[in-house]
């Protein structure tokens, strides 16, 4: 998933505007300039909703914290078909004892432990304002919400808070 994420970031708001050999040169199509444009305002919208109590109830910069987020959804998606082509090689894995949990919604809750911590309301508030990156609730939230395949795994409705049916994908 990280590898998958400092991948997209060549490709995110940022990494976007420089070409193969890293300089600052505008090689897109209109056309994919335009999508991707389009594509980002909705990430921009999905996170900028997020409210972290942590940090007063005070809202996420969507646009502060976009190349972060569009990593992150890349990142996600790349990792979770990187395990499905594993499990194509080599075959399904028997379930591990103890654990009523199948191998892809253990895909996810990995991915979300990723981000388990917490922090002092004093440094929240900071890092709501200076940090490109969402708070480690938001990366987990933002991401699954995107993610069918992690509502199909745990078998969450259709419209629920998980799965909306509006859902933001730029990679
Ligand atoms: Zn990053």
């Amino acid at each position: 998933m990280v590898i998958g994420h400092e991948i997209t970031h060549g490709f995110d708001d940022n990494g976007r505007n420089f070409n193969e050999k890293g300089d600052l040169v505008d090689w897109w199509t209109e056309v994919s300039a335009r999508m991707f444009k389009e594509q980002s305002e909705c990430m921009v919208n999905q996170y900028g909703n997020f409210t972290w109590d942590l940090a007063g109830g005070q809202h996420l910069n969507g646009i502060n914290t976009l190349g972060e987020n569009i990593a992150d959804n890349g990142g996600i998606r790349q990792a979770y078909k990187s395990y499905v082509n594993f499990v194509k090689k080599n075959g399904e894995e028997k379930l591990l004892p103890g654990l009523d949990f199948s191998h892809k919604q253990l895909f996810f809750l990995n991915f979300a432990q990723v981000w388990c911590g917490t922090f002092r309301p004093e440094y929240a508030v900071n890092a709501i304002k200076t940090d490109a990156h969402s708070p480690g609730h938001f990366r987990v939230l933002g991401t699954l919400q995107n993610t069918p395949e992690f509502s199909e795994a745990f078998q969450c409705p259709s419209a629920d808070y998980m799965n909306p049916v509006k859902k933001c994908r730029v990679w």
